[in-house]
């Protein structure tokens, strides 16, 4: 990302969703805490749905690694891909880009189609 632009409120129901779908595959040790978490951030770009999180509404944006990789379809059949980053302790962004690289506003793919990018490569 960028940059960031401050967006402080709850987790909609559907980033909720996508986070405990992702969370409960690769990273279950971080499922009791997605209750709690906050949007802090969101992408600066204005096309993506990106969002960066906080413990608290003005916790601030923390260094992260790439934690899980995933794509998935949107409208269209775009193809998207989903990355989650974090500390070892918890989740810190919620990343969507284009794979197919349209420079058209990117929506959240739909559950039922995610898959671990790393299938890409079999
Ligand atoms: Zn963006």
């Amino acid at each position: 990302m960028k940059y960031s632009i401050p967006e402080k409120r709850e987790l909609t129901k559907s980033e909720r969703e996508l986070l405990v779908y992702l969370c409960t595959k690769e990273k279950p040790e971080w499922l009791s805490l997605l209750s709690n978490l906050k949007v802090i951030a969101r992408c600066g770009c204005g096309k993506c749905p990106t969002i960066l999180f906080g413990k608290t509404l003005d916790a601030e944006i923390q260094k992260e690694n790439l934690i899980i990789d995933y794509v998935g379809k949107s409208e269209g059949n775009r193809l998207i891909g989903i990355s989650v980053f974090g500390t070892d302790e918890m989740p810190t962004e919620l990343e969507f880009y284009s794979i197919d690289e349209l420079r058209e506003t990117i929506v959240m793919p739909k559950i039922e189609t995610l898959y671990p990018a790393r299938e890409n490569f079999k």
